[in-house]
């Protein structure tokens, strides 16, 4: 099956193709087909992930997977949630989001750190479907001010899984797809769809 893959993001693109290499799958990205990226307007994870899959496949006339995915944090009542990528403003990185997250956690002790990302992965056999498939994951952490390890993306450098130690930067690719909230949404939705490894 030939199945494109909704999002722009070239490091969560990887971290998917990854984990769904071992299937018979054929995972094309997006930007192959010059899919103009979907506007999240949205309230919800699973809202936006279903606005980037049905845009993808409306353009591509395929099967489309989305995954829309951020951190919570709950000292900041649970965001930046959503609005993760945005954190910073239109103009965000990954270098000035977390600057932001670490300023604003500024004086909040360790003990209240506590953060979890989450995804939501959305396949929809066309643009039209009612009624897409929909799995979710969530990875549990804390925030440190301090930047820890060159692997993953994003938040991961500042977020410190006490389990293991270390921050998500710190781990290889196959540790952080085993544990975390992409890993773990994929693996059910694979699971709903009948797919096998
Ligand atoms: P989306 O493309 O709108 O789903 O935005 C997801 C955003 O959430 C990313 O740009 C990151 O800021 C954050 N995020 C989601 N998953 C991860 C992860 O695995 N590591 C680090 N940051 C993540």
């Amino acid at each position: 099956m030939k199945v494109v893959l909704a999002s722009g993001n070239q490091k969560k693109i990887r971290e998917l193709t990854e984990i769904l290499a071992p299937l018979s799958m054929e995972v094309v990205p997006q930007s192959a087909f010059d899919v103009e990226e979907a506007e999240e307007t949205g309230l919800t994870f699973v809202e936006n992930a279903i606005i980037k899959a049905r845009n993808a496949a409306r353009a591509t006339g395929l099967p489309a997977l989305a995954d829309d995915s951020g951190i919570e944090v709950d000292a900041l009542n649970g965001q930046p949630g959503i609005y993760s990528a945005r954190f910073s403003g239109a103009d965000a990185t990954d270098a000035r989001n977390n600057a932001l997250l670490i300023e604003k956690l500024a004086g909040v002790a360790d003990t209240d750190r506590g953060a979890r990302y989450r995804a939501v992965i959305v396949f929809m056999r066309h643009a039209d479907d009612p009624m897409p498939v929909i799995a979710e994951g969530t990875w549990e952490g804390r925030i440190i001010d301090t930047p820890l390890g060159e692997g993953g993306f994003g938040y991961d450098p500042h977020f410190f899984v006490p389990a293991l130690g270390k921050t998500a930067a710190q781990l290889s690719a196959e540790q952080k797809h085993a544990i975390s909230h992409r890993g773990m949404a994929l693996r059910a939705l694979l699971e709903k769809l009948g797919a096998t490894t």
